[in-house]
């Protein structure tokens, strides 16, 4: 998937880097426990479902 870096989060409400939006991913898809992920990307309600269908989450 061709995704172009950095990209605006919902979560964070703002432009993100690469490494940010996977350390996000790690949670929400891998296992990571919550800590890894930023602690205002886990702020909002229901945030693993809103990463789950943001258009820049990526299944590759
Ligand atoms: S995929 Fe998840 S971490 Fe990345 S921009 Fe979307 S909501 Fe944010």
């Amino acid at each position: 998937m061709d995704i172009k870096y950095p990209v605006p989060c919902p979560l964070m409400g703002a432009e993100i880097a690469e490494e940010i939006c996977f350390d996000i991913h790690c949670v929400v898809d891998g296992g990571t426990p919550e800590r890894f992920a930023p602690k205002k990307a886990r702020e909002t309600p229901n945030y693993k479902q809103i990463c789950k269908n943001c258009p820049y989450h990526r299944d590759d």
